[in-house]
């Protein structure tokens, strides 16, 4: 007797075979299961979770050793033929394992557990008997009661009829979520009571009588502290005396939280006009073109994207959208919203995973035509996409830094060769190699230069920081921003200040010269080593001890550089102890909607300066910001990696842009110790091209991307000696393995050598061309399988690292 046979991916992470595996399909479900479905299967002792890729007839494997399904956990594919072929070409692309790559289009709801709940849609009379007898008087049943071999073709017939409806409910993380708010009393009596306990804390007092003015309402704590200047010890003793109380305040499943009213389309500017009809034109072409919308901050990206996707749901297609995690501000989704109301879905880190889940299903369900979203959503499982856009192309947060190692950009080109329809990246700052492809005509340029509503780009000045210590300010002020701020506070006009804090402390600089200690061999600044108290360059290998003063001019103002919102928040209540600040980092929006709610109050003006990280360099655009503060341009600028000019001056071009978009005039001023870098010169005139055409100039230099490609290997060993070991190994191999070509540089130590308590080396493979790499990557790492990983060695692979 022959069965249905399916090919299975299965999920078992220890020692990894990664291809399908045959097994039998069970009789009874000859006609249920299908490809995209996921199963339970036995695999070595135990039963493992599997994807059906394929389902045939015959079978290599031999009758008496051939293994069956013993479950089947969806009666509706959770993954279409699209993402099955994707997950083929990303497992070759990113060299991963398929089953990384088919685990990473999913919900990590169909990862945890859930419950699958069949509801009837008919009357009880239209069922069969077996399943009547299931239901009972109920209008609804558990999965598990169906689960029996015999019932699932049943049950399969009963969805496809629409007799039933399933459903898989996440039940873990709950349907409501709760935050913390303060709900000040009702009672001007518990006002008075709690004045009288605190009778001699000022500040308590101070906060008392604020509260009296705002009897019964519910806020959140940071509000409170932006409102009145007091810390989170004076609430907790306030709210001790008996003044106001925490609650925890519910938010429902809908990862809206108000209603929005709707806008109307924009009259497009002529630019605007130009760059839209190119890509509805290719719309109607039905051809995978790549535009890379270059366009200044403020110059009207985002209204191009809007039309543009009018255009797509007008034709009963799909859109997706992807921003960088940082600039999913409300803002952001609001446009959207008030544009296309509910046929908008939303999918960020910030949900919770029910939410996620039930974003990911109206999507699946074709509930809605446009998915707006992170990295992730690029696997949105929509069937008939018309457009893909990727908003602020430039970001790093669109590569994934775990396998699969994958690029968004990369995935949108391919999802757009699949669906023939157009691929939009956006920037006011594209990467380098974006660029370049549009310069070679591999994207088509389209260009942006003036501003939607005219205005002049902001003015920018340079603060340099070397001047203002020769005058004796040790502060991280600038008199120049000091004098701003206070016209701004007097003007009651609002300012941003950013903080730029990726790469803290990693870097030695001398405070009288400038000087950053840079490797005699590459063009990368050293990093400090906290634990052997070294400066180290880990492109080259090259190491010296951190030195007393510094190698220009012998000063002994040296110092490691790096300071936190906090300190500057302080600081700022010094200057100005008048001014209502608004602090934005990872510690303040921890809590779920504290984002949204800081951006509110300062929207509403509640407060006078936004201070932050990353997260409000973009996407903000309220009329009455005139001021953005960078107050140290330095700390991305000396990141030991090759693209931290590019970064530096993305950054500043995106902070800089929040600056008077509206009828107000901006003026933007930047510190820094290094006033002359090209990176920040070019910063200050705010010209794209200048920047790119130095820069390429650089890495054509250096022979680093876009000139050539760069992938990098890594591997790590709790035994720092195995690690360097292995990596040795792994360097010689890859040596006599790829061709005189290729330069490979290495093995040296990772720049954070130590990580959860294991050792990390690595090599660098920079190349131009050279067929043969994956095949070699491939065959270095089933290697690494089957026998470096049970000497406790791991090693990843990674062919576009965003950073080294
Ligand atoms: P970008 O995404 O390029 O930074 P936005 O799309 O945010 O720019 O546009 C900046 C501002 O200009 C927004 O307030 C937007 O509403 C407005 N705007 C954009 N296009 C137009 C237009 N054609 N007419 C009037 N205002 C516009
Ligand atoms: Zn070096
Ligand atoms: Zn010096």
């Amino acid at each position: 007797m022959s069965y249905l046979i399916a090919e299975v991916i299965v999920d078992v992470s220890t020692y990894h075979v990664d291809r399908p595996f045959d097994y039998k399909v069970p009789v009874e479900w000859s006609n249920v299961i299908e490809m995209g479905c996921r199963v339970k299967v036995p695999f070595g002792p135990r039963n493992v979770l599997g994807f059906v890729v394929g389902l045939k007839n015959e079978t290599e494997v031999p009758q008496n050793k051939i293994k069956a399904i013993t479950q089947i956990l969806d009666i509706e594919p959770v993954l279409t033929e699209e993402m099955l072929l994707m997950a083929k070409w990303l497992k070759n692309e990113t060299i991963c394992y398929e089953i990384d790559a088919l685990q990473v289009m999913l919900p990590s709801a169909l990862r945890a557990k859930y419950e699958k709940i069949i509801t009837l849609q008919e009357e009880n009379d239209a069922l069969p008997d077996e399943a009547k007898a299931i239901f009972g008087k109920r209008q609804q049943a558990n999965f598990k009661e169906f689960e029996r071999a015999e019932l699932l073709p049943l049950l399969k017939q009963l969805i496809t009829n629409k007799i039933v409806k399933i459903e898989n409910v996440v039940k873990q993380q709950g349907n409501v979520k709760e935050i913390r708010m303060v709900k000040i009393s009702h009672n001007q009596q518990d006002i008075d009571r709690a004045m009288e306990g605190a009778a001699r804390a000022a500040k308590q007092r101070q906060l008392i009588e604020w509260m009296g003015r705002h009897l019964g309402e519910v806020l959140l704590p940071q509000i409170i502290y932006a409102e009145t200047g007091v810390s989170s010890a004076v609430l907790q003793s306030v709210i001790e005396k008996g003044a106001a109380h925490f609650i925890q305040e519910e938010v429902y499943r809908d990862p809206f939280t108000k209603e929005v009213s709707r806008t109307q389309s924009l009259q497009l500017t002529d630019e605007q006009q130009i760059a839209l009809e190119a890509i509805t034109t290719s719309m109607e072409e039905q051809t995978a073109k790549t535009f890379l919308l270059h366009g200044i901050t403020g110059s009207g990206k985002t209204e191009v994207y809007l039309q543009a996707i009018q255009k797509v749901l007008d034709d009963g297609k799909e859109a997706i959208m992807l921003v960088p995690e940082i600039s999913l501000t409300p803002q952001m989704t609001e446009r959207f919203r008030s544009r296309f109301g509910e046929l908008v879905a939303v999918m960020h880190s910030g949900l919770s995973v029910g939410e996620k889940y039930d974003e990911w299903r109206k999507i699946q369900q074709g509930k809605v035509s446009v998915v707006v979203g992170a990295r992730s959503a690029i696997f949105a499982p929509f069937t008939n996409i018309g457009l893909i856009i990727l908003d602020e192309e430039h970001e790093s947060t669109y590569k994934q830094e775990d396998s699969p190692r994958y690029h968004a950009r990369d995935v949108a080109i391919w999802r757009s060769e699949f669906h023939k329809c157009p691929v939009i990246l956006g920037s006011a700052t594209p990467a380098l190699e974006s660029f370049a492809r549009a310069k070679k005509g591999v994207y088509n340029l389209l260009t942006l230069k003036q501003r939607a509503l005219h205005q002049a780009l902001p003015t920018v000045f340079i603060a340099d920081m070397r001047e203002e210590l020769q005058k004796g300010n040790r502060s991280m002020f600038s008199e120049q921003l000091v004098e701003a701020m206070r016209i701004r506070l007097e003007k009651q006009e609002q300012m941003v200040l950013f903080l730029n804090r990726r790469g803290y402390s990693s870097f030695v600089l001398c405070r009288d010269c400038g000087t950053v200690v840079q490797c005699p061999n590459c063009d990368i600044s050293l990093t400090y080593h906290r634990t052997t108290e070294k400066l180290k360059c880990h492109y080259c290998g090259y190491e010296e001890r951190v030195p007393q003063i510094c190698p220009q001019c012998q000063s002994e103002h040296i110092r490691y550089f790096g300071t936190g919102t906090q300190k500057v928040e302080e600081e700022i209540y010094k200057l100005f102890p008048e001014a209502r600040v608004l602090r934005m980092d990872v510690d303040t929006t921890k809590q779920k909607g504290a984002h949204e709610q800081i951006l509110q109050a300062f929207g509403k003006e509640q407060a006078d300066i936004l201070l932050g990280t990353q997260m409000i360099a973009k996407g903000l655009d309220f009329p009455n910001i005139t001021l953005v503060g960078v107050l140290s341009a330095d700390t991305s600028l000396h990141l030991p990696d090759y693209r931290a000019a590019e970064r530096t001056f993305q950054l500043l071009t995106q902070v800089s842009g929040r600056a008077g978009r509206h009828n107000k005039h901006g003026e933007v001023i930047i510190q820094t110790y290094t006033p002359e870098h090209y990176a920040i010169e070019l910063a200050k005139i705010q010209d794209y091209e200048p920047f790119y055409e130095r820069e390429m100039f650089l890495r054509r230099r250096s022979s680093y991307p876009p000139y050539f490609f760069v992938a990098l290997v890594q591997i790590s060993h709790e035994d720092v000696m195995m690690a360097a070991e292995y990596a040795g190994r792994a360097a010689d191999w890859l040596r006599g393995n790829l061709s005189n070509q290729v330069a490979i540089i290495g093995p040296t130590a990772a720049s954070i050598s130590r990580l959860q308590n294991r050792y990390r080396y690595q090599c660098l493979i920079k190349y131009k061309i050279e067929p043969n790499l994956i095949a070699v990557l491939q065959r270095l790492l089933a290697m690494y399988r089957a026998e470096w990983i049970k000497q406790g060695i791991l090693m990843t692979v990674d062919l576009d690292p965003s950073t080294i």
